[in-house]
């Protein structure tokens, strides 16, 4: 596809930034382009914890964000309701901790006047007898526990939601779609080039250009010859695919740092680091010490741990604004939108650093000295204005699952995807037939999503509906749903089995750093057959 023309911006970034800019701007009546060079929400957005949360943790040293996050974070919960869920907290306290029980209550009770802004409950703190009753894994050794309250969001949907909503406004929205260069002219930027993931260069011209490129945004912002100056911090998560406790819990780590263990719907998140990276953003790989430091930390308020089958790590680079000395957990989350007019690039903007619970934040102010610039008038609507699939309030998923002949739990989670639009999804055309059944996800979603939500890979398809997400980490479906996909998009058998053997090869680098020996052996089990079915060589290699 070829989208070369004149816009009044273009967004660079499709992560849940450049996402939810995309989105105000078309709401406000601008001509948009949005240039994605992986997958929607591929970068750093899908990588983070999975949590639009105030951050307790800031409270420390930067209150500000906190109120900034939860305030912003109450709208977000409003406009994505189907995207959002509540996660309940545990946080026990051992003897050593570098808090007592009284000062982590403290903390909560300061908490506590944030947490309406994002309609969440105050704190209550447990004896030990009262933690252990509702979290029977926790160590015996703790003297008690505060609860808190936070909200667990998909961010590959949240990022979706802010795209489709933006081409239903009018926007143009291109994945695998890379910016090259910037066009400059006497002073200003006033175009980009990009290459499409068939190769082909083409370019488009706007009265404004938007960085929305998270830690790619330095890079981005040289195209223009102008600085973004970035402290980016890796972190990674350990991901099981299932739950582990009734409640998520936080931990201490063996350096004081707060880990978490989050009791997402299906499945465990256990994360994260926080260090300093100077590699390469393309490529960012999770070692085995990393992974050993997270299993260490939750290990000593939950012992049994290490019981328990990972089946991937994720990893992303934080794209925080640059501070020298502070360590990188001390480092503020606050964001800041850069006109680089004074830095001689006149119409290019960049939003650097912040985070997934204030997007929307991020973007309002964004759009805002986009609008400036332009000498548009139109106001933000996106504190009020819902997502997709939240126009209306979603028919029982019971009744959803009668009419569309599918299990019940693939309707609530067909309904956490799409809200009040998951029948049209199964009306699309396609077979309730289960494609993927430890998710469970159907093969009418996967037509609908390659039809309307530019699935073009397999990996594309594990971040729209949740393929391969669950315990056989695709070892059951991805043919499946190569053939699906290929069926929509015209592929041959060739490179039916090619998107196979890449989503494979790509989803071995995050499974292997945590494959225990049983884990192994299962591996090699489930890639056997998988060969064997394709004829081909090793996956892994
Ligand atoms: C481990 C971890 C956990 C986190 N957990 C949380 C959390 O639970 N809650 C929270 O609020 N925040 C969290 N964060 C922070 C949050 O994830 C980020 O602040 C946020 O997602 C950044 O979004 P973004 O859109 O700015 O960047 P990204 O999501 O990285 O998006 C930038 C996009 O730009 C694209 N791009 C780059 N260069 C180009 C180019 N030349 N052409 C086209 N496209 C380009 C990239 O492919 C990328 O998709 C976490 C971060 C990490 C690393």
């Amino acid at each position: 596809m070829n989208a070369s023309g004149s816009y009044d911006v273009v967004v660079i970034g499709g992560g849940v930034t450049g996402a939810g800019v995309a989105r105000d701007l078309s709401l406000r009546g601008l001509s948009v382009l949005l240039l994605e060079k992986g997958d929607w929400g591929a970068g750093t957005s899908g990588a983070s914890s999975w949590m639009i949360h105030g951050g307790p943790r800031y409270l420390e040293f930067d209150w500000e964000t906190t109120r900034l996050s939860t305030q912003d974070a109450g709208y977000i919960v409003t406009i994505a309701r189907n995207l959002v869920y509540r996660v309940l907290f545990l946080i026990p306290v051992l003897p050593h901790d570098k808090n007592n029980i009284e000062r982590m209550e403290t903390a909560m009770e300061v908490y506590d006047r944030f947490q309406p802004l994002k309609k969440a409950h105050p704190h209550r703190r447990l004896t030990r007898e009262e933690a252990l009753r509702a979290e029977p894994g926790l160590t015996p050794e703790m003297v008690g526990a505060v609860t808190m309250e936070e909200w667990g969001v998909d961010p590959h949907r949240l990022v979706f939601a802010n795209v489709q909503d933006a081409v239903a406004h009018g926007a143009r929205a291109l994945n695998h779609t890379r910016v090259t260069a910037l066009i400059r002219d006497a002073g200003k930027v006033i175009g980009a080039r990009y290459r499409t993931a068939d190769g082909v260069e083409s370019e488009a011209r706007a009265r404004v250009i938007v960085n929305a490129s998270g830690p790619w945004s330095p890079e981005t912002a040289a195209m223009a010859d102008v600085k973004v100056e970035l402290r980016p911090a890796k972190g990674i998560h350990i991901v099981y695919p299932h739950r582990i406790s009734n409640f998520s819990i936080s931990a201490e780590s063996i350096d004081g740092r707060d880990l978490l263990m989050v009791a997402h719907g299906g499945f465990t998140l256990v994360g994260t680091t926080d260090d300093d990276f100077y590699g390469d953003l393309d490529s960012v790989d999770v070692i085995e010490d990393e992974v050993d430091y997270l299993v260490q930390g939750i290990e000593r308020v939950f012992p049994s741990i290490r019981q328990y089958r990972a089946v991937r790590t994720t990893a992303g680079v934080r794209p925080t604004l640059f501070k020298w000395r502070r360590y990188e957990d001390e480092l503020s989350r606050r964001y800041e939108v850069i006109d680089h007019s004074e830095q001689g690039a006149d119409g290019f903007i960049s939003i650097a650093g912040g985070k997934l619970s204030m997007y929307r934040l991020m973007a309002e102010e964004t759009s805002d000295a986009v609008c400036r610039k332009l000498g548009h008038q139109a106001r933000c609507e996106t504190s009020v204005r819902p997502l997709p699939g939240n126009e209306s309030d979603p028919m029982p998923a019971a009744e959803l699952a009668v009419r569309c002949g599918i299990p019940t739990l693939a309707a609530m989670k067909l309904q956490t995807r799409h809200g009040s639009d998951a029948e049209k999804v199964m009306d699309d055309g396609g077979t309730s037939r289960l494609l993927c059944r430890c998710e469970p996800v159907t093969e009418a979603e996967l037509i609908f999503a390659t039809r309307h939500e530019q699935v073009r890979t397999l990996a594309d398809a594990f971040r729209r509906v949740g393929i391969a997400a669950g315990p056989c980490a695709g070892a059951a479906c991805v043919l499946r749903a190569a053939e699906v996909i290929g069926r929509e998009l015209d592929w041959s058998a060739s490179q039916r089995f090619d998107a196979a053997r890449e989503f494979v090869r790509g989803a071995w680098l995050g499974r292997a750093p945590v494959l225990g020996q049983a884990g192994w052996a299962e591996e090699e089990m489930a890639q056997g057959a998988m060969r064997g079915l394709m004829e081909a060589g090793d996956v892994t290699r």
